[in-house]
């Protein structure tokens, strides 16, 4: 038997593949629900009924995803996004169609002809290298004006994080390893541009359809509402696992917390790798779903928008759920992050009242602000540094968004190889797509 501490979607994938592949497994989650930060929910709008997700907005539609969902009986209830919507920047008063093609680079008015000229130094400067800031990196090979109209919300929006504050090492180096890229970062993101055809997915019922599915599927290998305290070796052999709802004896454990949470559970086991845990800096989010009267607005900005780093706004970037998924007038926005975390402790009514009044002046239209709903990202920032040298006692696993690739990709490919792992596969090659 195989105890897997969290209920989240790492949780979940894992225990999915594991029941699939013939092994025993259970999982312990503290909430009352499964998904951990991926839900969604059904809310009374301005305009009706819509479905708002509250983590994840959307994901790409693998040959690795299709297999989990056909075994799930989830594609009926898929959801497509139009190929090729392109997203937008928001810069000096005007939306921007992002640039990601060499095509779109040359000829956008979001980078002036100096900016462009200086980002050719990418071609020729050394590759991103431990140590440096993703900015400085950015700035280094793309030059400032490409960092802070482009680069910089790209990635500093993936990520939550505020590039000065994170390693290349962590981020931009195994993206760019990723790539196949050797040393340029345009290179890399033509060829991750060229790569990323899947299609661009969500479900009916928002992208909480996922773990719910999961964990309808597999009930009785599911403890809801059972908050794990401690993992700790069994005399007997295998682990101790120690919950609200009593004491389990597995063979192996597998951490997919988030690690200020997984830090506690392994102090006694452990104490030196729960040290560096808890080190890991989370950054805090606040979600707000809008709904705007204006029909077809994303026709002005795509599938959403993000600020350049100059902008002063609270709000970082905005999904656009009407373009990608058909939810009528449906909007989200992002604030937090990215340096700017003290906004997520202001009162609701004060984030939701930033949220509109930022959503108002870069589309011009109005909106409805549905809820405020905080949630965390791993940083990825120079704490991750405490990683280094990490080592967990035999028998206990990490498969968590803060150990490898983060979003829902990233997670299902770190189960497929811990399955591998676990089956005395450790050199199994798992797609990563
Ligand atoms: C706002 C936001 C937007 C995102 N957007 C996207 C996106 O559009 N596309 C994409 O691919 N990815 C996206 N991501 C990333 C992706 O959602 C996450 O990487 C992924 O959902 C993390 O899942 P997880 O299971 O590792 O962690 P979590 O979801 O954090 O799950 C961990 C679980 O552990 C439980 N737990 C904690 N302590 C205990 C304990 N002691 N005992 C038992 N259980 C415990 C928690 O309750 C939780 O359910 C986004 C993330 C966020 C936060």
């Amino acid at each position: 038997m195989i105890g897997i501490v969290g209920g989240g979607i790492s949780g979940l994938l894992l225990l999915h593949l594991l029941i699939e592949s013939g092994r025993d497994a259970l999982v312990f989650e503290s909430a009352d629900q499964p998904g951990g930060v991926m839900q969604s929910r059904r809310l009374e709008g301005p305009r009706g009924p819509v479905t708002v997700d509250l983590g994840p907005q959307r994901m790409r539609l693998t040959p690795a995803l299709l297999e989990v969902l056909e075994a799930l009986d989830l594609v009926d209830s898929l959801q497509r996004a139009p190929a090729g919507i392109p997203f937008t920047i928001y810069h000096r008063g005007k939306l921007h169609p992002a640039p990601l093609s060499l095509h779109d680079a040359l000829r956008t008015d979001l980078i002036s002809l100096g900016g462009k000229v200086r980002a050719a130094a990418d071609l020729v400067t050394p590759a991103p290298k431990a140590g440096e800031s993703v900015a400085d990196a950015l700035t280094r090979k793309l030059g400032p004006e490409v960092y802070r109209r482009l680069a910089g919300p790209l990635l500093g929006g993936l990520y939550g994080s505020d590039p000065a504050q994170m390693d290349a090492r962590h981020s931009l180096v195994p993206i760019l390893r990723r790539t196949g890229s050797r040393r340029s970062l345009i290179a890399g993101l033509l060829r991750a541009a060229s790569w990323e055809r899947a299609p661009v997915i969500s479900f009916r019922e928002g992208m909480g359809a996922l773990p719910s599915a999961i964990a309808r599927r597999y009930a009785d290998q599911l403890r809801l509402g059972e908050e794990v305290r401690s993992v700790s070796p069994s005399p007997g052999g295998g682990f101790r696992i120690e919950s609200e709802g009593g004491v389990w004896t597995v063979e192996q454990v597998v951490l997919t917390l988030p690690a200020p949470r997984a830090a506690p559970v392994v102090t006694a086991s452990a104490p030196e790798a729960a040290a560096r845990l808890a080190k890991l800096r989370y950054n805090p989010l606040a979600i707000v779903p809008l709904v705007t009267s204006v029909d077809d607005l994303s026709k002005k900005t795509g599938s959403g928008f993000k600020m350049t780093m100059d902008e002063p706004a609270a709000t970082r970037g905005v999904t656009a759920h009407e373009a990608l998924f058909g939810r009528q007038g449906l909007f989200t926005a992002f604030l937090g992050g990215m340096g700017a975390e003290a906004v997520v402790d202001l009162p609701s009514e004060e984030i939701e009242a930033l949220a509109t009044a930022d959503f108002e002046r870069v589309t011009g239209a109005d909106a409805t602000p549905l809820l405020v709903h905080r949630t965390w990202m791993p940083a990825w920032d120079r704490s991750w540094a405490a990683l280094d040298d990490l080592t967990l006692p035999r028998g206990i696993h990490l498969c968590a968004a803060f150990s490898e690739r983060p979003g829902i990709l990233g997670r299902l490919e770190n189960a497929r190889r811990l399955l591998a792992e676990l089956e005395g596969r450790p050199n199994a090659r798992v797609p990563s797509n």
